[in-house]
């Protein structure tokens, strides 16, 4: 029946009432929007909230992501006081323990990169863990955590606290209706159809949980989830436990242990997780639960059992067994749909949804109501998927993996493994004969590394020097002293042509893209606030048309970047990934050898640093772009899709006395650390911007207007608050260093290594990362300080320096 009081319309619909949907609510009306109505099939946290264990850890592995918990923990605290509702807030602290030296290492990584993040953290010695978790078995560990910051709350109750405060601050919330329809007009949701009628609105927001996906096609929105069954039990009461009892996370079991009414509440991660509801979510699934699975279940008790003894004999009283959305990365989906305008989501928790609903529910509403997020949310932007992460098969087989990642170690450069090969680029069988090591990134198969034999053609994890390093090492010298090709497809790459092309790209870009025609731009494209949305090379390939190169990653979320900005000009923007194979030919050989298959002129005037040409090269027409990402002679060829294996058959043979040989992606990432270049998502991000970055040659504040120039022109000739720098170990024989790592400077902390490797030419690790300035400017006085990176607890010494540490004059480049 219709409520009398159902709104025909309102500035926002909220679709979902779990946690997330609660604190969006809560978070636009503190904002100022007071017209949101939140809408919910069942009642307020019938979906996966009502069963959540409710364990609130902070640190995550991204900066943004812990800030997200903590701003959680800070609302939790005081939502009771400002609703009157209770939400179980206890800060227990909670405790990891470790059973293997690889793990014990990890805590030591954890230490240090908390210390970056300002969340408290600390190494414990065993002991001092029993003393803590008196009821835990402990001969067997060989290390231990301790984040006395950590806490658990009573999830159901905070949902309610967060639906009065919405319903304080103007929100309304109607239970029992069912949104049936999203409504759309000229590529923007309008409003919503539901059991009680239609409401249109300005913005939608999906946040269904584990239904976010249906809903999401409903619109013709990609959201790429899929649900797992996710278990626990909950024990009588056990001597020696009680209400202070901290948290316990036995990550080599799989399993986490909350103490619950005197008794254990004990959950966990298995390796191999049981995807549920591939048909769909069954109908009125309300509060509901799934049957007990015992052997699901198995290998988790037999590790709670290793760990805690006493539940040998005691009671089992629930055994819980629900369903979590899961997605393609263990990250959650949040912001607006690159499909449709004017419709968010934030689904998908992966069972954290909890901990980051406060943080999550804050930062979707800034979005909405500022425009765009107000700090770089790229783990979780739902731009970082595409169309293919929406099928079925694919959801299925990589949530059975993703589950389980949560306690697995989290090893550098760890490659997920299911739903694999996807995306292959017409070389792959060819690099895959090499014994090519693939790496996945948006779904595209690439060549990490060149093995000598098949069965060399695995990593092996470790934190420190991995198998692979000798092969690497091979590559990365080949490309500084001879010649290498690389399979570089997966670049995304758009087309821009039309009138207006040139006019949108310059608003669009921070550098001037008025080049002559074959010439390349490197550019920012920047946001208001004047920081990086992305990294891009422009090539004018005619006076009204532009190609335009980008990280794999970025795909979704450039077009939509520079899709939104077209508006009305008369020009379009087409994704051409597909129609071109990239092969990178670089090194000091790479003009010898591509002289070999062309005849045109390769040498500086004909064919300058920056410049783009169609050449053919064997018998093939491409586009060659001098450029390079690894700092040394070379050619980008840009070879239609059907081509490429004749290519590269070419380059292979006409480069044998040149020496010519495969690289991987592995080679590239110390190759361009030597040489100071910044990569997309770790140096570039919304978070900073060009006068940090050391890329302010890339910005031309005189060309006119930009999108991100005002902001700019109030920072110009301000020393900068961070600058990032770039690092070589003073010794060739450190620890290596991954990234995340925290900088000091004459001893205090002042950042974090954004990325690392060993450099193989310098001879040591070689990094980038962000150090604070204090307001200081960055000079030879202030980097010749001390400063040193502290790799799992181990302070290596560094040289600062704001110039690369290989060819600072780019000398070989211009070669
Ligand atoms: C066993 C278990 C233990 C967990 N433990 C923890 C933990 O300790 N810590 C932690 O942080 N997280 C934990 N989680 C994860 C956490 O529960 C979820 O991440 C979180 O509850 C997700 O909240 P949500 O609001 O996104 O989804 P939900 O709570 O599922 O809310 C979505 C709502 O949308 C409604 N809806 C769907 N479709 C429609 C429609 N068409 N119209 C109207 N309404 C609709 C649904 O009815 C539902 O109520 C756990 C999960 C499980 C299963």
């Amino acid at each position: 029946m219709t409520s009398p009081n159902f709104p025909d319309s309102a500035r926002a619909v909220v679709i979902g009432g779990g946690i997330v949907g609660c604190s969006v609510a809560y978070h636009l009306t503190k904002l100022g929007w007071r017209d949101v109505v939140l809408l919910e099939q069942g009642r307020l946290t019938c979906g996966t909230t009502w069963h959540a264990a409710g364990l609130v850890g902070q640190l995550r592995a991204h900066q943004n992501m812990t800030r997200l918990v903590q701003y959680s923990a800070e609302l939790y605290q005081k939502l009771e006081a400002e609703t009157g509702q209770a939400t179980g807030w206890k800060q227990c602290g909670s405790i990891l323990v470790a059973r293997t030296p690889e793990r014990v290492t990890l805590f030591r990584r954890i230490a240090s990169a908390a210390r970056a993040q300002g969340v408290a953290c600390e190494i414990v010695s065993i002991e001092e863990a029993a003393r803590k978790y008196p009821v835990m078995r402990t001969d067997d560990l060989t290390g231990a955590l301790w984040l006395p910051e950590d806490a658990k709350v009573n999830p159901a109750d905070v949902t309610q606290a967060l639906a009065k405060g919405a319903r304080m601050g103007g929100a309304k919330i109607f239970e029992q209706t069912r949104v049936t329809a999203i409504h759309q007009k000229n590529g923007a949701a309008t409003g919503v159809a539901t059991t009680q009628g239609d409401i249109r609105a300005e913005v939608v927001i999906n946040c269904a949980g584990q239904w976010a996906k249906q809903l999401g096609r409903m619109a013709g929105v990609t959201v790429p989830l899929h649900s797992a069954e996710h278990m626990y039990i909950v024990t009588g009461r056990i001597d020696g436990v009680h209400p202070d009892l901290p948290v316990l996370r036995d990550p080599d079991g799989y399993i986490y242990v909350k103490e619950e009414v005197g008794g254990l509440l004990m959950g966990g991660f298995e390796p191999v997780a049981k995807p549920w509801a591939m048909n769909g979510i069954p109908e009125n699934f309300e509060f509901g639960m799934l049957p007990d699975d015992w052997d699901q279940f198995q290998i988790l008790m037999e590790n709670a059992l290793v760990r805690l003894p006493a539940l040998e004999t005691a009671e089992i009283k629930t055994f819980m067994n629900g369903p979590e959305s899961f997605t393609p990365d263990n990250n959650f989906i949040m912001g607006e749909a690159p499909e449709l305008k004017n419709f968010f989501v934030a689904a998908g928790f992966n069972s954290i949804g909890i901990a980051s609903g406060g943080g999550a529910g804050r930062a979707l509403a800034e979005w909405i109501v500022q425009g765009e997020p107000t700090l770089d949310l790229w783990p979780v932007d739902i731009r970082r998927f595409a169309r293919f992460h929406d099928n079925d098969g694919f959801l299925k087989e990589r949530v059975s993996e993703v589950l389980g990642l949560h306690y697995m170690m989290p090893w550098p450069n760890r490659e997920l493994m299911s739903a694999r090969p996807l995306r292959r680029s017409p070389l792959y069988d060819r690099l895959d004969a090499q014994n090519a090591l693939f790496g996945s990134k948006m779904g595209w198969e690439r060549p990490n590394f060149f093995a000598p034999t098949r069965a060399d053609a695995r990593i092996d994890y470790s934190w420190e020097r991995q198998n692979w390093f000798p092969y690497a090492a091979a590559e990365h010298k080949a490309t500084r002293e001879a010649v290498t090709v690389t399979d570089l497809t997966s670049f995304s790459k758009f087309l821009v042509q039309g009138h207006d092309a040139h006019a949108v790209l310059q608003r669009l870009c921070a550098n001037d893209i008025a080049a002559p025609v074959g010439q390349t731009v490197y550019t920012g494209l920047l946001n208001a606030r004047g920081t990086y949305e992305s990294d891009l090379t422009v090539a004018r390939l005619a006076a009204d048309r532009f190609l335009l190169v980008t990280g794999t990653a970025q795909a979704t979320r450039d077009a939509d970047w520079i899709g939104r900005h077209l508006g009305e000009a008369n020009a379009t923007l087409a994704d051409v990934t597909s129609a071109y194979a990239v092969i990178a030919v670089m090194g000091p050989r790479a003009r010898d050898l591509l002289a070999r298959l062309t005849k045109a002129p390769l040498d500086n005037d004909a064919f300058p640093f920056g410049t783009i040409r169609e050449i053919g090269v064997g018998y093939a027409t491409v586009l060659a772009s001098r450029r390079t990402y690894v700092g040394e002679l070379g050619w980008e060829l840009y070879v239609p899709t059907e081509y490429a294996g004749g290519v590269y058959d070419a380059l292979v043979e006409a480069g044998r006395d040149l020496g010519v040989r495969n690289a991987g992606y592995y080679a590239i990432e110390s190759l361009r650390l030597e040489k100071g270049y910044r990569a997309w998502g770790r140096e570039l991000t919304p978070d900073y911007n060009p006068y940090e970055a050391g890329l302010s040659f890339a910005v031309k504040l005189d060309k006119g207007d930009f999108i991100g120039r005002d902001a700019l022109l109030a920072l110009k000739g301000k020393p900068p608050a961070r600058r990032l720098l770039s690092f070589v170990a003073l010794s060739p024989d450190t620890p290596i260093a991954h990234g995340g790592e925290l900088i000091l400077r004459d001893g205090e902390p002042v950042g974090e290594v954004t990325s690392a490797a060993y450099g193989h030419t310098v001879g040591g690790i070689v990094a980038l990362g962000y150090a604070a300035t204090g307001g200081a400017r960055v000079n030879d006085g202030w980097l010749a300080a001390r400063f040193e990176i502290d790799i799992a607890g181990e302070r290596v010494p560094v040289r600062a320096s704001l110039k690369a540490p290989y060819d600072p004059a780019g000398a070989r480049l211009k070669g």
